[in-house]
Protein backbone atom coordinates (compact mmCIF):
# COMPACT_ATOMS: atom_id res chain seq x y z
CA UNK A 1 0.00 0.00 0.00
CA UNK A 2 1.32 3.36 -1.17
CA UNK A 3 0.52 6.52 0.76
CA UNK A 4 -0.69 8.61 -2.54
CA UNK A 5 -4.05 7.62 -1.13
CA UNK A 6 -5.12 9.14 2.24
CA UNK A 7 -6.24 6.49 5.36
CA UNK A 8 -9.67 8.95 4.88
CA UNK A 9 -10.18 9.29 1.38
CA UNK A 10 -13.92 7.53 0.50
CA UNK A 11 -14.52 5.54 -2.22
CA UNK A 12 -17.39 5.67 -4.36
CA UNK A 13 -19.20 4.53 -7.50
CA UNK A 14 -18.03 7.55 -8.98
CA UNK A 15 -14.24 7.17 -8.51
CA UNK A 16 -14.05 3.41 -8.65
CA UNK A 17 -15.80 4.07 -12.36
CA UNK A 18 -13.00 6.83 -13.47
CA UNK A 19 -10.66 4.16 -12.16
CA UNK A 20 -12.40 1.91 -14.31
CA UNK A 21 -12.60 4.62 -16.89
CA UNK A 22 -7.95 5.35 -17.36
CA UNK A 23 -5.96 4.91 -14.32
CA UNK A 24 -5.08 8.47 -15.23
CA UNK A 25 -7.68 9.84 -15.01
CA UNK A 26 -8.30 9.17 -11.41
CA UNK A 27 -4.79 9.92 -10.44
CA UNK A 28 -5.20 13.15 -11.60
CA UNK A 29 -8.54 14.02 -10.28
CA UNK A 30 -8.70 12.40 -7.36
CA UNK A 31 -4.79 12.42 -5.93
CA UNK A 32 -3.69 15.24 -7.65
CA UNK A 33 -7.06 16.89 -7.46
CA UNK A 34 -6.40 18.64 -10.45
CA UNK A 35 -9.19 20.28 -11.67
CA UNK A 36 -9.18 21.05 -15.51
CA UNK A 37 -11.15 23.65 -17.34
CA UNK A 38 -12.96 21.50 -20.26
CA UNK A 39 -13.26 25.35 -21.94
CA UNK A 40 -13.63 23.51 -25.44
CA UNK A 41 -16.74 21.65 -24.01
CA UNK A 42 -18.44 24.85 -23.65
CA UNK A 43 -22.21 25.03 -24.96
CA UNK A 44 -21.70 21.36 -26.09
CA UNK A 45 -24.80 19.05 -25.83
CA UNK A 46 -22.87 17.13 -23.12
CA UNK A 47 -23.04 20.01 -20.64
CA UNK A 48 -26.71 21.11 -21.42
CA UNK A 49 -27.61 17.60 -20.53
CA UNK A 50 -25.39 17.10 -17.89
CA UNK A 51 -26.79 20.76 -15.98
CA UNK A 52 -30.11 20.10 -16.90
CA UNK A 53 -29.60 16.69 -14.82
CA UNK A 54 -28.41 18.17 -12.17
CA UNK A 55 -31.62 20.55 -12.67
CA UNK A 56 -34.27 17.72 -12.16
CA UNK A 57 -31.91 15.90 -9.83
CA UNK A 58 -32.86 18.85 -7.75
CA UNK A 59 -36.65 19.10 -8.53
CA UNK A 60 -37.41 15.51 -7.54
CA UNK A 61 -35.36 16.23 -4.21
CA UNK A 62 -37.39 19.16 -3.50
CA UNK A 63 -40.72 17.07 -4.46
CA UNK A 64 -39.33 14.62 -1.72
CA UNK A 65 -39.05 16.69 0.46
CA UNK A 66 -42.92 18.38 0.14
CA UNK A 67 -42.32 21.21 -1.82
CA UNK A 68 -45.67 22.63 -3.01
CA UNK A 69 -46.17 20.79 -6.42
CA UNK A 70 -47.69 23.93 -8.47
CA UNK A 71 -44.56 25.71 -7.49
CA UNK A 72 -42.50 22.89 -8.66
CA UNK A 73 -44.19 22.71 -12.24
CA UNK A 74 -43.87 26.04 -12.66
CA UNK A 75 -39.85 25.88 -11.93
CA UNK A 76 -39.57 22.97 -14.60
CA UNK A 77 -41.99 25.12 -16.80
CA UNK A 78 -39.76 27.79 -16.70
CA UNK A 79 -36.70 25.68 -16.80
CA UNK A 80 -34.30 27.05 -19.81
CA UNK A 81 -34.43 23.87 -20.89
CA UNK A 82 -38.31 22.45 -23.04
CA UNK A 83 -37.17 18.57 -21.79
CA UNK A 84 -37.64 19.92 -18.30
CA UNK A 85 -41.37 20.23 -18.36
CA UNK A 86 -41.89 16.92 -19.87
CA UNK A 87 -39.34 14.68 -17.57
CA UNK A 88 -41.22 16.43 -14.74
CA UNK A 89 -44.67 15.45 -16.33
CA UNK A 90 -43.26 12.13 -16.77
CA UNK A 91 -42.52 11.87 -13.20
CA UNK A 92 -45.76 13.41 -11.95
CA UNK A 93 -47.49 10.77 -13.91
CA UNK A 94 -44.86 7.45 -13.10
CA UNK A 95 -45.91 5.35 -9.65
CA UNK A 96 -42.15 6.51 -8.86
CA UNK A 97 -43.85 9.74 -7.86
CA UNK A 98 -46.47 8.27 -5.36
CA UNK A 99 -44.09 5.45 -3.56
CA UNK A 100 -45.30 4.39 -0.08
CA UNK A 101 -42.86 3.76 3.31
CA UNK A 102 -39.90 5.67 4.39
CA UNK A 103 -38.62 7.58 1.83
CA UNK A 104 -35.08 9.38 2.08
CA UNK A 105 -33.79 11.91 -0.55
CA UNK A 106 -30.34 12.63 -2.06
CA UNK A 107 -29.29 10.60 1.50
CA UNK A 108 -25.72 9.90 1.81
CA UNK A 109 -24.12 6.91 3.69
CA UNK A 110 -21.20 5.41 3.92
CA UNK A 111 -19.74 1.78 4.78
CA UNK A 112 -16.28 0.45 6.24
CA UNK A 113 -14.95 -1.82 3.73
CA UNK A 114 -11.59 -3.16 4.83
CA UNK A 115 -10.85 -0.65 6.91
CA UNK A 116 -11.41 1.79 3.48
CA UNK A 117 -14.33 4.20 3.31
CA UNK A 118 -17.11 3.02 1.02
CA UNK A 119 -19.57 6.34 0.08
CA UNK A 120 -23.04 6.23 -1.72
CA UNK A 121 -24.93 8.89 -1.90
CA UNK A 122 -28.50 7.78 -3.24
CA UNK A 123 -31.39 9.76 -5.05
CA UNK A 124 -33.75 7.82 -3.05
CA UNK A 125 -34.48 5.42 -0.62
CA UNK A 126 -37.59 3.58 -0.12
CA UNK A 127 -37.54 1.36 3.04
CA UNK A 128 -40.86 -0.21 3.53
CA UNK A 129 -41.69 -2.99 5.79
CA UNK A 130 -40.55 -5.82 3.54
CA UNK A 131 -38.09 -4.61 1.05
CA UNK A 132 -35.71 -2.00 0.47
CA UNK A 133 -35.42 0.10 -3.04
CA UNK A 134 -32.83 2.17 -4.10
CA UNK A 135 -33.75 4.69 -6.94
CA UNK A 136 -31.68 6.47 -9.56
CA UNK A 137 -33.02 9.17 -11.62
CA UNK A 138 -31.60 9.13 -15.37
CA UNK A 139 -32.26 11.64 -17.76
CA UNK A 140 -29.96 9.47 -21.02
CA UNK A 141 -30.93 10.25 -24.43
CA UNK A 142 -30.82 6.50 -25.04
CA UNK A 143 -32.05 3.98 -22.52
CA UNK A 144 -28.86 1.67 -21.37
CA UNK A 145 -29.34 -1.94 -21.11
CA UNK A 146 -29.46 -3.87 -17.95
CA UNK A 147 -26.33 -5.21 -18.61
CA UNK A 148 -24.55 -2.38 -19.45
CA UNK A 149 -25.94 -0.97 -16.09
CA UNK A 150 -25.12 -4.09 -14.23
CA UNK A 151 -21.62 -4.15 -15.22
CA UNK A 152 -21.24 -0.20 -13.57
CA UNK A 153 -19.68 0.13 -10.11
CA UNK A 154 -23.04 1.89 -9.16
CA UNK A 155 -24.89 -1.13 -9.44
CA UNK A 156 -22.71 -2.44 -6.90
CA UNK A 157 -21.40 -0.20 -4.76
CA UNK A 158 -24.86 1.07 -4.09
CA UNK A 159 -26.66 -2.01 -2.57
CA UNK A 160 -23.35 -2.95 -1.07
CA UNK A 161 -23.36 0.50 0.96
CA UNK A 162 -26.91 0.29 1.89
CA UNK A 163 -26.89 -3.48 2.59
CA UNK A 164 -24.39 -2.79 5.33
CA UNK A 165 -26.93 -0.09 6.84
CA UNK A 166 -30.21 -1.94 6.64
CA UNK A 167 -30.30 -5.50 6.74
CA UNK A 168 -32.59 -6.97 4.60
CA UNK A 169 -32.46 -10.01 2.27
CA UNK A 170 -32.42 -8.20 -1.13
CA UNK A 171 -31.16 -5.06 -1.90
CA UNK A 172 -33.13 -3.86 -5.17
CA UNK A 173 -31.96 -1.31 -7.90
CA UNK A 174 -34.24 0.60 -9.84
CA UNK A 175 -32.64 2.77 -12.53
CA UNK A 176 -35.85 5.26 -13.49
CA UNK A 177 -35.42 7.28 -16.82
CA UNK A 178 -36.99 10.46 -17.04
CA UNK A 179 -37.34 9.99 -20.94
CA UNK A 180 -38.84 6.57 -20.54
CA UNK A 181 -40.87 6.47 -17.92
CA UNK A 182 -42.60 3.47 -18.05
CA UNK A 183 -39.28 1.39 -18.61
CA UNK A 184 -37.55 1.32 -15.20
CA UNK A 185 -34.80 -1.17 -14.87
CA UNK A 186 -34.80 -3.41 -11.27
CA UNK A 187 -31.12 -4.91 -10.91
CA UNK A 188 -31.92 -7.13 -7.61
CA UNK A 189 -29.04 -8.23 -5.14
CA UNK A 190 -29.19 -10.87 -2.90
CA UNK A 191 -26.80 -12.44 -0.32
CA UNK A 192 -24.30 -13.77 -2.62
CA UNK A 193 -24.39 -11.02 -5.10
CA UNK A 194 -23.09 -8.57 -1.78
CA UNK A 195 -20.98 -10.60 -0.93
CA UNK A 196 -19.66 -10.98 -4.70
CA UNK A 197 -19.73 -6.88 -5.03
CA UNK A 198 -17.60 -7.07 -1.40
CA UNK A 199 -15.03 -8.46 -3.35
CA UNK A 200 -14.93 -7.25 -6.06
CA UNK A 201 -14.58 -3.69 -4.30
CA UNK A 202 -12.02 -5.06 -2.08
CA UNK A 203 -9.82 -6.54 -4.52
CA UNK A 204 -10.27 -3.08 -6.97
CA UNK A 205 -9.95 -0.91 -3.57
CA UNK A 206 -6.28 -2.94 -2.80
CA UNK A 207 -5.55 -2.72 -6.29
CA UNK A 208 -5.72 1.32 -6.53
CA UNK A 209 -4.23 1.90 -2.83
CA UNK A 210 -1.08 -0.19 -3.89
CA UNK A 211 -0.20 1.34 -6.76
CA UNK A 212 2.86 3.89 -7.10
CA UNK A 213 2.19 7.06 -9.44
CA UNK A 214 4.16 5.66 -12.61
CA UNK A 215 1.20 2.99 -12.57
CA UNK A 216 -1.77 5.03 -12.65
CA UNK A 217 -1.03 4.98 -16.69
CA UNK A 218 -3.30 6.68 -19.24
CA UNK A 219 -5.95 3.74 -20.84
CA UNK A 220 -4.92 2.27 -23.99
CA UNK A 221 -7.85 3.24 -25.87
CA UNK A 222 -7.26 6.58 -26.87
CA UNK A 223 -11.05 7.20 -28.16
CA UNK A 224 -11.61 7.40 -25.00
CA UNK A 225 -9.79 10.67 -24.41
CA UNK A 226 -12.30 12.15 -26.39
CA UNK A 227 -15.00 12.00 -23.88
CA UNK A 228 -12.53 13.18 -21.13
CA UNK A 229 -11.92 16.62 -19.63
CA UNK A 230 -8.24 16.14 -19.99
CA UNK A 231 -7.74 15.54 -23.02
CA UNK A 232 -5.83 18.46 -23.64
CA UNK A 233 -3.75 17.82 -21.17
CA UNK A 234 -2.90 14.66 -21.71
CA UNK A 235 -2.36 16.11 -25.09
CA UNK A 236 -5.05 13.72 -26.56
CA UNK A 237 -7.85 16.42 -27.80
CA UNK A 238 -10.05 15.14 -30.77
CA UNK A 239 -11.06 18.04 -32.50
CA UNK A 240 -14.40 16.62 -33.24
CA UNK A 241 -14.65 15.74 -29.60
CA UNK A 242 -17.92 17.34 -28.81
CA UNK A 243 -20.18 15.67 -31.55
CA UNK A 244 -18.80 12.22 -29.39
CA UNK A 245 -19.04 13.43 -25.83
CA UNK A 246 -21.76 11.82 -23.66
CA UNK A 247 -22.51 11.93 -19.88
CA UNK A 248 -21.07 9.37 -17.69
CA UNK A 249 -22.47 7.95 -14.82
CA UNK A 250 -20.51 9.44 -12.98
CA UNK A 251 -21.40 12.86 -13.47
CA UNK A 252 -24.49 13.55 -11.17
CA UNK A 253 -22.95 12.44 -8.32
CA UNK A 254 -20.23 14.60 -8.19
CA UNK A 255 -22.61 17.53 -9.37
CA UNK A 256 -25.14 16.75 -6.64
CA UNK A 257 -22.55 18.60 -4.27
CA UNK A 258 -24.04 21.47 -5.68
CA UNK A 259 -27.98 21.54 -5.27
CA UNK A 260 -26.89 20.13 -1.86
CA UNK A 261 -25.40 23.56 -0.46
CA UNK A 262 -27.44 25.33 -2.90
CA UNK A 263 -30.75 23.55 -1.23
CA UNK A 264 -29.23 24.14 2.44
CA UNK A 265 -31.08 20.85 3.16
CA UNK A 266 -34.62 22.27 3.56
CA UNK A 267 -30.69 17.66 -2.93
CA UNK A 268 -15.92 -2.86 -12.22
CA UNK A 269 -14.84 -3.75 -14.01
S1 LIG B 1 -7.36 12.16 -21.61
FE1 LIG B 1 -7.32 9.95 -21.85
S2 LIG B 1 -5.40 9.31 -20.87
FE2 LIG B 1 -5.81 11.40 -20.18
S3 LIG B 1 -6.92 11.15 -18.27
FE3 LIG B 1 -8.44 11.33 -19.88
S4 LIG B 1 -8.96 9.23 -20.50
FE4 LIG B 1 -7.02 9.17 -19.35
Amino acid sequence: MTDLIKHDFTFTQSNLQTFAYCRHRFFLRYVKNLIWPAAQLSGSNHLLDRDAGVRFHQLLHQYFLGLDLDHLQTIAAADRDQRMEVWFDNFLSSPVCRLEGRLLSEASFTATIEEHNLGAKVDLLQIDQDFIKIFDWKTSRKSPGVSQLKSQAQSMVYPLVISKAFPFDNIIMVYWEANFPDQPIEITSQAQDLQRYEQKITELIDSITSLAAEEFVRVSEISKCSRCEFATYCGRADKNAEAKLTLEPDDYEELRIVPEEWLDSSGLV
